[in-house]
């Protein structure tokens, strides 16, 4: 493996895409570029870009008119901007200046089904439920289960389909009565995510402003795959405001 990395003094990221989910376009600074196993790699100091992680899909960005891939380097914790394929990254180097843009439609799409994964999850934990899986990737979005107590309902499609209406009631009620969604960091560093008094959980994913943002919030019937109850669902963000 070889790698080598060229930094600022003060090489500090802003963690853009935590603090704006709606945040679209911005100039910034190179703060870091380096390689890695032949990949060039830039770091600006206003970080656009969600990388994939936490079960949610890396945001679509560019670098001046490059497009690129955004992917967290472990060395030094940056998130840091790589060549899409087939693709190029625009020769920078540390201090230049840089004009950084994501695709903001579809960074909405991933922060409506991002934060119905945390509703879904509220709901399925009124249940009883421990959520042990999730996955917020459009076309295959779903939260996965257990019941430590067992749940006697899920035993035949009659009890499923029960327990779906159960699910999406409370779903629709949430959504309906617009619960805002919230971000604090806890003294230990950890980013806690909130739907009102709903639910809290730690989270580094990108967010709608409150619930109401969410639309066509669909939840097919419940299954049980190996032994865990899957609530798969689809969401989109409704038309800007
Ligand atoms: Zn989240």
């Amino acid at each position: 493996m070889v790698h080598s990395i060229a930094a600022s003094r003060d090489c500090a990221q802003i963690s853009a895409y935590l603090d704006d989910t709606y945040l679209e376009q911005v100039d910034t600074t190179v703060i870091a570029v380096g390689e890695r196993d032949g990949m060039s790699w830039v770091a600006v100091e206003d970080c656009l870009f969600h990388p994939q992680g936490g079960g949610q899909p890396a945001d679509r960005g560019w670098l001046e008119d490059q497009e690129i891939v955004p992917v967290r380097h472990h060395d030094s914790g940056l998130v840091v901007a790589t060549a899409a394929v087939g693709g190029g990254l625009p020769s920078l180097a540390v201090g230049e200046r840089v004009r950084a843009r994501i695709d903001l439609e579809a960074r909405m799409l991933h922060a409506a089904l991002h934060t119905a994964g945390h509703l879904v999850e509220a709901v399925g934990r009124t249940q009883g439920w421990e959520m042990v899986g999730s996955i917020h990737f459009p076309g295959q979005a779903r939260i996965e289960f257990q019941a430590p107590d067992g749940d006697a309902r899920l035993g035949d499609p009659d009890g499923r389909e029960e327990v779906t209406a159960v699910l999406r009631e409370g779903v629709a009620a949430a959504v309906a009565d617009d619960l805002p969604v919230s971000a604090r960091y806890l003294p230990d560093g950890r980013r806690m995510v909130q739907l009102d008094a709903l639910h809290a959980a730690p989270c580094g994913g990108t967010h709608v402003r409150s619930l109401g943002d969410l639309a066509e919030l669909v939840l097919p019937t419940v299954k049980i795959k190996k032994g865990r109850i899957r609530v798969s669902y689809s969401a989109t963000h409704r038309s800007p405001r």
